[in-house]
């Protein structure tokens, strides 16, 4: 398993930060959880409801297991000034491509919105949940 790390649940962390400040039974977003160890903590002990939007695969798969719901696509490492779709503030933002297999031949379609280039700002940023929602069915 690639980034794998003991998560330190411990309140001088930055994870036992974020975790810390989420009430139990919260609906969450996570945007690129990782290996899925604050999502586990999160459902597990705080008894969430987990979204997940990561953009590899490999994570995704993984997360997905166990995360109420998710997403996987692409970014580009372009960069422009704009508002992000998930947390509706203006910041460094990227193209998202949502990537669904749909055809019998592999072939991917895509589906796109700007979002933070920078997953820890989206997170700290994001104070309402509707835009995500409202992101999630655009890309859908
Ligand atoms: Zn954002």
């Amino acid at each position: 398993m690639k980034y794998d790390f003991e998560m330190d649940l411990d309140e001088q962390s930055s994870v036992g930060i974020i975790a810390a400040q989420i009430k139990p039974g919260s609906k969450v977003l996570e945007f690129r959880p990782g290996n899925g160890r604050l999502t586990k903590h999160l459902i597990g002990a705080k008894n969430c409801q987990v979204s997940i939007v990561e953009l590899d695969k490999e994570l995704f798969d993984f997360v997905s297991e166990f995360s109420q719901d998710g997403f996987y696509g692409d970014i580009s490492n372009q960069t422009v000034k704009g508002f992000c779709s998930i947390c509706n503030k203006e910041s460094r933002v990227t193209l998202f491509m949502r990537k669904t297999r749909t055809t019998s031949d592999g072939q991917y379609t895509k589906k796109g919105d700007y979002i933070c280039f920078d997953s820890t700002v989206c997170n700290q940023q994001i104070s309402d949940l509707s835009y995500f929602y409202h992101f999630l069915n655009k890309i859908q």
